[in-house]
C-alpha cells in the first residue's frame, strides 16, 4: 500500500479502473458507479452514482459520466451505503482487556467511524490518543470510561475510589475532539452493590461534560428498572437485547421502564458482544414493535472469530428478524449521527459530507448466522463487506 506499484494492482483487484484523460483534470477524483444507495439520513434508496473530490461527497446523480472520473470503483449489483458508524467497539489494543486493531476489525468491514466503549479511562486516555486514534486509518472516538482504570482490569469499578469523577472531567475537557461520552458498566463487581451509586456518578459527569451517557445493563446488584429510571434523554442503553437482565421482564415482555425511557429519549443499543446479543430477546423485543435505536457489534478480540465477525453481520441478524434494509442501514449510520455530537457530518452521503461509503454484496442463500448464546438462525440474505472509501481513499477488506 505504501508503493504506487502496489496500490495500483492493489484498486485493479478491487474492480477500481483509472480512466485515461486528454485534456482537462477529471472533475471527480472518484466515482461509486452503479450501486443500489441506501442513505436513510435522505430517505435515498436507488440506483445512483456518488463522485467523490477532494476526500469529499461531491454529486450523488443518476449517471455520472466516466470521462469526469479519475477513477471508477465499479458497485454494479451491490448495496452502498454511508461508511458506517459502530458506536461499541472496544479497540485499545494491546493495553485494555479484549482490544483489536481497529482498522482489520472495522474499517476493512465497512465501519469508517467507531467508538470506543469504556476501554479507556482517565488514566489511560493519553495513551489511547497516541497509540490508536492518531495510528489507526478508522475515525475513533471515545466513550470515556467512568473508571479511571478504563478496562484494563474488567473489574474497573471493584473500588468506587477508581470513579474519580473530577480527573475524568479533566479529561474530557483536555480531549474534547475525541471524546463523545461516557461509559459505565454495571455489573456484579460493583463495590458493595453501589451500582445505582456508580451509575449517578456517570450521569452527573455526563451531565457535566454536556454528552450522552452509555450504560452496559446487564445482571447487577439492583434490577434493570432501576437503571433505565436514572437515565435522560440523549443517553444510550447498550446490550438491550442480551439474554439476561435485558429489557424484557422474566415473562418476556418490555419492561414499563424501558418503555418509559424510550419516551423520554433514552436510546437503546444492541453492543452484541460475546455475551451480550439473544436471538429469543430480540424476537420478543421485535414482536413487541420494540427496535433497536442503534445497532453496534462490540467487536473484540474475543468475538471477532465469532460470533459477531464484523458490523454487517450484526446487521444481517436485524434483516433475518424483520427489519428492513434501510431501517438497519439507519441504525449504522443516521441515527448514530443524531445522537453524538461528531464535528463533521458523518453517517450520510449528502454533497460536502467526508467521502465515507461502505460497499457491501447482499448475497443470497443459506447463512447459519450465530448470536451469545450459541443459538443459531438460517438467515436467506446476508451483508457481505466488499470495499471501504474513507475520506475519498479506497480500502481492502
Ligand atoms: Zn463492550
Amino acid at each position: 500500500m505504501q508503493h504506487s506499484t502496489s496500490r495500483r494492482a492493489f484498486l485493479r483487484a478491487l474492480g477500481v479502473s483509472p480512466v485515461l484523460l486528454a485534456g482537462s483534470a477529471p472533475r471527480y477524483d472518484l466515482v461509486v458507479q452503479g450501486g443500489r444507495v441506501i442513505d436513510p439520513s435522505r430517505s435515498v434508496s436507488e440506483r445512483l452514482d456518488i463522485g467523490i473530490a477532494g476526500g469529499v461527497i461531491t454529486r450523488l446523480a443518476s449517471d455520472i459520466p466516466e470521462s469526469d472520473a479519475r477513477q471508477i470503483l465499479d458497485a454494479r449489483e451491490k448495496i452502498v451505503t454511508p461508511g458506517l458508524i459502530d458506536v461499541h467497539v472496544h479497540v485499545y489494543d494491546g493495553v485494555a482487556g479484549v482490544g483489536i486493531w481497529p482498522d482489520k476489525a472495522c474499517l476493512a468491514q465497512g465501519s469508517t467511524t467507531v467508538l470506543d466503549a469504556g476501554s479507556a479511562g482517565a488514566t489511560t486516555l493519553a495513551g489511547f490518543r497516541s497509540y490508536v486514534v492518531e495510528r489507526a486509518e478508522t475515525r475513533v472516538g471515545v466513550l470515556l470510561n467512568l473508571s479511571t482504570l478504563g478496562l484494563t482490569s474488567m473489574r474497573e469499578l471493584s473500588s468506587l475510589a477508581y470513579a474519580d469523577v473530577d480527573r475524568a472531567a479533566r479529561a474530557i475537557e483536555e480531549n474534547r475532539d475525541i471524546v463523545f461520552g461516557i461509559k459505565v458498566r454495571m455489573t456484579r463487581d460493583i463495590e458493595g452493590g453501589k451500582d445505582l451509586e456508580a451509575l449517578r456518578l456517570a450521569r452527573q459527569l455526563a451531565e457535566n461534560a454536556s454528552v450522552p451517557l452509555m450504560v452496559h445493563i446487564g445482571v447487577a446488584s439492583s434490577p434493570v428498572g432501576r437503571f433505565l429510571d436514572e437515565l435522560r434523554s440523549g443517553d444510550v442503553v447498550t446490550h438491550s437485547f442480551r439474554a439476561r437482565g435485558s429489557i424484557l421482564d422474566a415473562s418476556g415482555l418490555v419492561l414499563p421502564e424501558a418503555l418509559e425511557a424510550r419516551q423520554r429519549g433514552v436510546h437503546f443499543d444492541i453492543g452484541h458482544g460475546a455475551g451480550n446479543f439473544s436471538f429469543d430477546t430480540a424476537e420478543r423485543a421485535l414482536e413487541q414493535d420494540f427496535l433497536p435505536d442503534t445497532i453496534s457489534s462490540d467487536i473484540h478480540s474475543g468475538n471477532f472469530d465469532g460470533p459477531v465477525f464484523d458490523l454487517a453481520t450484526t446487521l444481517s441478524k436485524f434483516l433475518h428478524l424483520g427489519m428492513s434494509l434501510e431501517q438497519t442501514i439507519a441504525c449504522a449510520t443516521s441515527t448514530p449521527a443524531e445522537i453524538f455530537s461528531f464535528p463533521e457530518p458523518l453517517g450520510t452521503l449528502r454533497e460536502g459530507a467526508a467521502a465515507d461509503v461502505a460497499i457491501f454484496e447482499l448475497a443470497e442463500g443459506h447463512f447459519e448466522l450465530t448470536d451469545s448464546g450459541g443459538a443459531t438462525r438460517s438467515a436467506a440474505r446476508k451483508l457481505v463487506p466488499v470495499t471501504t472509501v474513507k475520506g475519498g481513499v479506497v480500502y481492502p477488506r
